[in-house]
C-alpha cells in the first residue's frame, strides 16, 4: 500500500497544512506526531522497512516499547509537508527498551525526527499509561495571541485557565480540566519534556511560556481543535485587554458552575474561585 493513502496520513498532512494557514509555523516552527493503532501498522505492514541503526533517545520510555510513531523531521517547515510528506514525516519503533528508535519509513531529508522528539515520546508514554481517552496524536504550535499573554499575565495555570475559560463557553467545554503551565525552558531540552509530560498527567494542554503551546487528543481533530479554541480565547482576551478598560464585566465562578453542572462537565475545582 501507497504509504501516502493511509488515512492517519492524510490527516496528519491536513492538521500540518490547517496550523500553517493559521500562521501558527514560521519558518520551521513546531512539530506533530502520532501514535499508530494496531490496525495502522497491519495495514501498511508490507510498506514499511526498517532502515538505519538505532539511535538513542537520551531518556527512557518503555511503555512505548515496540510502538510505531508519525513524526515531523527536525527542521521540517509545516508548509511544506503537504508538498512533501515523504521528506519531511518519518515512521519511527521504539525498541524493546525504550531508549532508542528507529527509522521506517519517510525523513527523506536525512533528518531525523524534530528536536522535541523526547517532550513527544514522554507525553505519549503518560497518555497511554493512564489509557487518557486513547490519546495518540500531540500537536505543538507557535500561536501568536497566546504567547503575547505569556509577557502580561502572571505565568500561573490558574490564571490562564480562568482568564480563558471566561472568554467563550466553548473554553470549560473543550478544556474542563483546566491549563497547564512551564515558564521558558529551552526548547527540545530533557527538563522541558519532564515538565511538560508531569502536566500532561492532568491537564491535555500545556502553555509553553514565551514559546507556544502543546496539546494532546485522541486524534488530528481533537488536538487542533483544542489549541484552535485557546487560541481563538487567547486572541479575545488580547482584544479586551487592548482596550484599555480591563474586563468591565465577566462571567463568575456561579456562571461556570451552571455551565459545569448543565454539561456534566469536570471542571477543575480549583479555577472556580473569584478573586475579585
Ligand atoms: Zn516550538
Amino acid at each position: 500500500m501507497n504509504i501516502l493513502k493511509a488515512g492517519f496520513i492524510k490527516d496528519f498532512i491536513k492538521i500540518a497544512d490547517d496550523g500553517y494557514k493559521m500562521g501558527w509555523h514560521e519558518c520551521n516552527g513546531g512539530n506533530l506526531s502520532y501514535r499508530l493503532r494496531e490496525e495502522d501498522i497491519e495495514l501498511l505492514r508490507f510498506s514499511l522497512e526498517a532502515s538505519g541503526p538505532f539511535i538513542n533517545i537520551g531518556t527512557r520510555v518503555p511503555d512505548l516499547a515496540g510502538d510505531y510513531l508519525a513524526i515531523t523531521g527536525a527542521g521540517s517547515f509545516f508548509r511544506n509537508i503537504s508538498l512533501s510528506a515523504y521528506d519531511n514525516i518519518g515512521i519511527i519503533q521504539i525498541n524493546d527498551r525504550g531508549d532508542a528508535y528507529r527509522l521506517w519509513w519517510g525523513l527523506a531529508s536525512g533528518r531525523g525526527p524534530t528536536s522535541e522528539l523526547a517532550s513527544h515520546l514522554m507525553i505519549h508514554s503518560v497518555k497511554k499509561r493512564a489509557n487518557k481517552d486513547g490519546q495518540r496524536v500531540l500537536y505543538h504550535c507557535h500561536p501568536v495571541n497566546l504567547i503575547a499573554l505569556s509577557f502580561v499575565l502572571p505565568l500561573s495555570n490558574k490564571v490562564f485557565t480562568r482568564e480563558l475559560w471566561e472568554m467563550m463557553p466553548e473554553c470549560p467545554l473543550v478544556f474542563p480540566e483546566g491549563l497547564g503551565l512551564v515558564e521558558w525552558m529551552l526548547p527540545g531540552s530533557l527538563d522541558l519534556a519532564l515538565a511538560t509530560s508531569q502536566l500532561m498527567e492532568k491537564y491535555n494542554g500545556v502553555i509553553w511560556a514565551h514559546h507556544g503551546l502543546i496539546c494532546s487528543g485522541e486524534d488530528f481533530d481533537a488536538s487542533f481543535g483544542l489549541a484552535h479554541t485557546i487560541e481563538k480565547a487567547a486572541q479575545i482576551l488580547v482584544k479586551v485587554l487592548s482596550m484599555g478598560q480591563g474586563k468591565v464585566q465577566r462571567p463568575r465562578a456561579r456562571d461556570l458552575k451552571a455551565l459545569s453542572d448543565t454539561y456534566k462537565l469536570k471542571l477543575g475545582q480549583e479555577f472556580l474561585i473569584d478573586n475579585d
